[in-house]
């Protein structure tokens, strides 16, 4: 096997290898990495998936993509402590299934990646004999999956940036709760104050002694590890050959991302249903034609998706052949006969992700939660307009307790609560409080770490 070659997004950049990647973060001309072509896998050999837990599935997907950069029997160990949870593949009527990646410690999807990453950085800045800093900003549960990815990895620290009033309670423990190479800052200010900080430190040279590196959704590490869930669903739910429909609950379109890099390598899909809330810019786009993001973003109920302009967007555009900048001007159009034909894009309203929690409930007695729902709400969407054939697998992304409002208010039930989040309940929060000023920031930087 070759090693793997990655491209950046904005076409001026040197390509480089996974580890390069990994560690980088961003290209240095503001691009995101995407590989130039990706392995490929059999349907025999997807099939045989059948039997396997979900750490042998994700050694078998990743073994393709990532070795011999990384040795192999590193990998399968990566794989196996990474993946200690289960991954319930249920139906719910007929042909239609949910895929709940909610059982990781801080019950989101973003756990898959995280602690896949946070491995695979372990493993390359060891071999280096370096230490760095991870730098990430959040509005919930990218930062607590990550810090609790990395918690205790040596040679690795980690910061976290949240805004002060935009994270529940819940979410905030997770991060707080932990210390040791975790430092938390609550910061006055909005998630795009925080994002607006991070991006500033990235570009400052001065810091360059803390050997910065970044764990949001444009590191092409995030993406990789989320290609597994639709080869280990799909082996739970196919017959040979067949193809089956995925509805992602969408916001930074990295899932999705993952679902499309899967479907590269040979995944019989027949169609992927994009949901988002009313941050809809990518639905008017696969209509129109013509890209303008939203901003700010709208305030929805499923609010790990306000988002108004998908940084994973550049990347979806390159697979279709186009070219998007970091600032959302496409350069060159993809061909969007095809991106209709592969992705179907749905809008859901609060007002319909809440009908879908009553009403799947009352139904079928699942509880969803309100990204799930929109999901579901495209499954629904597609039924209507593509029939009845064929199975679809609709992707739950965060644990219902991890919203017990909306869930108590649209089914009047409680949900229990999953041990990874009542364990952080009672326990000592530490944090920094900092303003919104990078200025400040930067001192903190400096006096606590250098
Ligand atoms: C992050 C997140 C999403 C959106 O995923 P993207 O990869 O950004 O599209 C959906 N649901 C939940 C619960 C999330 O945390």
């Amino acid at each position: 096997m070759d090693k793997m070659i990655f491209y950046s997004t904005n076409l001026s950049a040197p390509e480089v290898s996974f580890e390069d990647a990994l560690l980088g973060g961003i290209a240095p001309d503001k691009g995101l990495y995407m590989p130039r072509r990706m392995p490929h896998i059999g349907i025999d050999e997807i099939i045989g998936m059948r039997g396997m837990s979900y750490a042998q599935v994700a050694f078998a997907v990743l073994r393709k993509v990532l070795c011999p950069g990384v040795d192999s029997g590193s990998l399968r160990r990566i794989c196996e402590d990474a993946y200690d949870f289960e991954v319930p593949v249920e139906r719910v009527s007929g042909e239609d299934y949910i895929m709940r990646l909610d059982r990781g410690p801080t019950a989101s999807f973003k756990d898959f990646a995280a602690r896949l990453m946070a491995r695979l950085v372990q493993y390359f800045t060891g071999k280096q004999k370096r230490d760095i800093m991870i730098l990430t900003a959040t509005s919930g549960d990218t930062g607590s999956a990550v810090a609790q990815a990395f918690f205790g990895l040596e040679n690795i620290r980690v910061v976290v940036l949240f805004p002060k009033d935009e994270v529940s309670e819940r979410q905030r423990k997770q991060m707080t709760t932990l210390g040791g190479n975790v430092t938390c800052v609550s910061v006055s200010g909005t998630f795009d104050d925080c994002q607006a900080m991070v991006k500033e430190a990235f570009c400052d040279d001065g810091l360059s002694g803390l050997n910065l590196s970044s764990a949001n959704s444009i590191n092409i590490g995030r993406l990789i590890p989320q290609m597994v869930y639709y080869f280990y669903g799909y082996s739970r739910v196919a017959d040979k050959g067949e193809e089956v429909v995925f509805s992602v609950p969408s916001g930074n379109f990295g899932d999705l991302m993952g679902g499309l890099l899967a479907r590269e390598m040979g995944l019989p899909v027949a169609r992927f249903v994009a949901a988002v809330n009313e941050n809809d810019e990518f639905v008017k786009f696969v209509e129109t034609g013509s890209y303008s993001k939203i901003v700010p973003s709208r305030n929805c109920v499923s609010n790990a998706m306000n988002v108004g302009h998908p940084s994973n967007l550049s990347r979806l555009v390159a697979l279709y052949g186009g070219q998007m900048d970091e600032t959302g001007r496409i350069l060159k159009m993809p061909r969007m006969d095809d991106i209709r034909e592969d992705i179907f894009a749905v809008s859901v309203s609060d007002e319909e992700t809440r009908d879908v929690i009553k009403r799947v409930y009352d139904e079928f007695k699942v509880v969803l939660e309100p990204h799930g729902a929109c999901g579901w709400w495209g499954v629904e969407r597609f039924r209507e307009g593509f029939g009845d054939k064929g199975k679809v697998v609709c992707i739950e992304t965060a644990h219902p307790a991890k919203f017990p409002d909306e869930i108590v208010k649209a089914i009047g039930v409680d949900v229990e609560v999953p041990l990874s989040i009542s364990r952080v309940e009672g326990m000592n929060e530490k944090m920094d409080a900092l303003g919104v000023d990078y200025s400040g920031f930067r001192e903190f930087l400096l006096k606590r770490f250098l």
